[in-house]
């Protein structure tokens, strides 16, 4: 129902996406995750046909966004970061506009008017000004507007940012109703929502794919499990016949983490901050081991005293992490320009740049050397700035209210700031 192929997008010279590549079939819900910066927003603002790419292809429900536009938009919803409302007209009346807009007569809009109305819980402020809504309603009326022509495919970017956390568990409820019979690509980078709205995620690190998959899979990506192991640093284990000795001392910090490393199947032994009353250690092994059994044995044989155990695979976050720190654009230039970034360095990015490989089937030494020259530095940064006033970008403001217009301008002003920081 989606399908994005190796696209690239250029801002001036600033390469803000690199041969994303990936595919969301019919029905699926998919997260489309990274920090912010990655491409999340130029990606879908391509695949809803607000701008163009510089390279590379896109289809929406089998029609190519580039070729067809006009078919494109009348076979998709999107709800941008900040939803186009007027803030003067009432709901029911902008949700109707939003509909003439789509070519609904006014009795397809009625009949359709009852589905969004429920599955967005918007009946109780269907009378009132849009300007007169909590933030969490307002984002339920920009749902509606991506929903009012029954699109079978919905681009959602980042819905719940600025919403207070019960505003974003009731988007998330809607979300999670309107994907049971639509294809949804939902991105945020709250991995919360992620686990609790889909099955699938892609994350996007520094304009490129870096894991695609179901989220147990990603969640394996590390490839390690972890322990934590806490015993009591000022007592020994006392019970049981023939138990006893008083010879038994607690064991120190150093003793405890010798012996815990010297166990088959554990790779590496962290030692955890506690207070003077507990050891505490972190563990990591292989996935599909499990040394829960041999470090019991251990602390019984030593006569230790076991406060807790517990195992558990790496979170979506610990990979979100691993894939994608570093991501800021200052750093993404810096590490384009030089191979030997510090960045590549660390265990994170090693496993950011392992990851990024597996997905690409290109090499991609070849683009970064040739592309990204330290003398395209200062015309990429220039260049960027420049793009900012793109026509693509005002055509998105022209459309929301003029409270939401005044905001925006702020918030591109702000942005404009930000660049010339960094710039300097
Ligand atoms: P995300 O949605 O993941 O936060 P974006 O797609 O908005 O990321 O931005 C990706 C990169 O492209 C960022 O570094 C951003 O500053 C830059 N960028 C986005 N839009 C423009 C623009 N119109 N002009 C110049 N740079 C832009």
């Amino acid at each position: 129902m989606i399908e994005a192929q190796k696209l690239s997008k250029l801002y001036g010279s600033f390469r803000a996406l690199d041969k994303v590549s990936f595919q969301v079939r019919r029905g699926e819900v998919v997260g489309f995750l990274g920090p912010n910066g990655a491409g999340k927003s130029t990606t879908m603002r391509i695949l809803t046909c607000f701008i163009s790419a510089s390279d590379g292809a896109a289809k929406v429900h089998g029609v190519d966004v580039f070729d067809d536009p006009l078919q494109v938009r009348r076979k998709l919803g999107y709800l941008p970061q900040r939803a186009p409302l007027y803030g003067e007209m009432t709901v029911w009346d902008y949700l109707r506009f939003a509909a003439e807009m789509r070519g609904l007569d006014d009795s397809a809009f009625r009949s359709r008017m009852k589905t969004v109305v429920e599955v967005c819980g918007l009946a109780k402020v269907l009378g009132k000004d849009i300007r007169t809504l909590s933030h969490g309603y307002r984002q339920r009326v920009g749902l509606g507007q991506a929903l009012v022509h029954d699109p079978p495919v919905l681009i959602l970017d980042e819905p719940t940012s600025d919403l207070d956390p019960n505003e974003k568990a009731e988007v998330i409820r809607y979300i999670k109703e309107i994907g049971k019979n639509r294809t949804v690509l939902l991105s945020t980078h709250n991995l919360s929502e992620v686990e609790a709205a889909c099955a699938r995620a892609i994350i996007v690190s520094k304009g490129r794919v870096v894991a695609d998959g179901p989220l147990d899979d990603i969640r394996a990506r590390s490839g390690k499990v972890r322990y934590v192991v806490t015993v009591h640093e000022k007592k020994v284990y006392e019970g049981g016949e023939g138990y006893r000795d008083s010879a038994r001392k607690p064991p120190t910090a150093e003793e405890v983490q010798e012996a815990l490393r010297g166990l088959p199947g554990v790779l590496t032994v962290r030692e955890l901050p506690t207070d003077d009353s507990a050891h505490s250690f972190e563990l990591a092994g292989p996935l599909g081991t499990d040394v829960r059994a041999d470090i019991f044995q251990l602390i019984v044989q030593k006569g230790w005293l076991l406060l807790e155990m517990r195992r558990e695979t790496q979170t979506l976050e610990d990979v979100f992490k691993a894939l994608t720190r570093g991501d800021e654009r200052a750093d993404r230039g810096r590490a384009l320009l030089n191979d030997e970034d510090d960045d590549h360095a660390s265990p994170a990015a090693a496993a950011a740049a392992a990851a990024s490989e597996e997905e690409d089937d290109e090499p991609e030494d070849e683009d970064e050397s040739e592309e990204e020259d330290e003398d395209e530095s200062e015309e990429e940064d220039k260049a960027a700035a420049e793009e900012d006033d793109e026509s693509d970008e005002d055509e998105e403001e022209d459309a929301s209210d003029e409270d939401d217009a005044s905001d925006e301008d702020e918030e591109e002003d702000a942005s404009d700031e930000d660049k010339g920081k960094k710039k300097d």
